[in-house]
């Protein structure tokens, strides 16, 4: 293609909303032949809400709410967003709240915390009246030797099979109760998906997420091949695991975590409403936060470098 038409190509996809890093970009992305996709935020929605919230103690609900949500509020994950949310609505709101007049006043009903740590890839953990508190997925429990008993473990089953991801919570190293979170697919994600195969192209999944819920979300979106469980520095080894021979590897991520797989790949698609880090780290921006675009990303490319015959 002449230099010409590299940058007739750069501005239709500008004008889509598909922002193209250099003509080499442009360039790599007409031989991808697998597209591996970060779960969360980028199939899904990204928005996640609580959908239960079952209590294994003698707790009462309203006060093991209190306890999760003061646990998680120092932390920016999307999951400890939902749980505040979810707490914040079972106390506070009635007819008469507004926004800020039930943010005020959750904010002074919080418990405090001490020694707040995040656990990337597990959860978080902290101390509330010198007692240890545990958030997060089976692994953070089981390597604190909390005991999960079968009833948790068959509940937690239950929600990960219908695509739901299961916070457990350990109060002084027993485990007082679990929470179901629903992260919806993109409205197009499936269809994308169906069009990349048709296009020649392997759609591939990668997340931290737990196995089940993996399985169960990549059913329901079309995809066959997927990574669960992954760490977060484990992202980019799995794109390399596909860079071999001549395959040519996309990746489309939105969150920090997936920058090292971003800049890994041999084309990084950062979304748009994603991070910082993630947008700096890519070749591609896809501004609209749609997946169609990476179609679009792909197509412009092939068009762009067909031969002429
Ligand atoms: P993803 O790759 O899907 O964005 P992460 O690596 O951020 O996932 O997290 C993996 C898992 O660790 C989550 O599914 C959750 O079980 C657990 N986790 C991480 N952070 C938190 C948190 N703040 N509260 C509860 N659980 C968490
Ligand atoms: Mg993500």
């Amino acid at each position: 293609a002449t230099p010409t038409a590299v940058m007739v190509a750069t501005g239709i996809g500008a004008n889509n909303g598909v922002l193209i890093k250099g003509g080499d970009a442009l360039e790599r992305a007409q031989k991808i032949n697998y597209v591996v996709f970060d779960k969360t935020g980028t199939l899904t929605q990204g928005k996640a809400t609580v959908t239960t919230a079952k209590v294994f103690s003698g707790k009462d609900r309203g006060e093991f709410l209190k306890l999760v949500a003061s646990a998680e509020a120092s932390s920016e994950h999307p999951l400890a967003k939902a749980i505040l949310e979810y707490a914040c609505h079972f106390h506070f709101f009635d007819e008469a709240s507004t926004m800020k007049n039930v943010q005020n006043k959750f904010s002074g009903w919080l418990l405090g915390v001490s020694d707040f740590l995040a656990l990337p890839g597990k959860g978080i953990q902290c101390f509330i009246d010198g007692k240890h508190v545990l958030v997060g997925n089976r692994k953070l429990m089981t390597e604190n030797q909390v005991i999960i008993s079968s009833d948790v473990e068959n509940f937690v089953v239950e929600l990960e099979e219908s695509a739901e991801t299961g916070i457990l919570v350990a109060y002084d190293n027993e485990l007082i109760g679990v929470l179901g979170v629903a992260d919806p697919l993109k409205r197009e994600a499936a269809v994308v998906m169906e069009g990349l195969v048709k296009m020649g192209v392997n759609p591939v999944m990668v997340t931290g997420d737990n196995w089940r819920t993996a399985q169960a979300v990549a059913k329901e979106v079309g995809i066959r091949d997927f990574r669960a469980e992954v760490m977060p520095a484990g992202k980019a080894d799995v794109i390399r695991s596909y860079q071999k021979g001549r395959n040519v590897v996309a990746m489309v991520g939105d969150g920090i975590n997936d920058s090292p797989a971003l800049a890994a790949a041999d084309v990084g698609m950062a979304i748009g409403a994603g991070t910082d880090i993630a947008i700096e780290a890519a070749d591609y921006v896809l501004m609209r936060n749609n997946l169609e675009d990476v179609i679009t990303a792909i197509d412009l490319s092939r068009k762009t470098f067909a031969r002429i015959r």
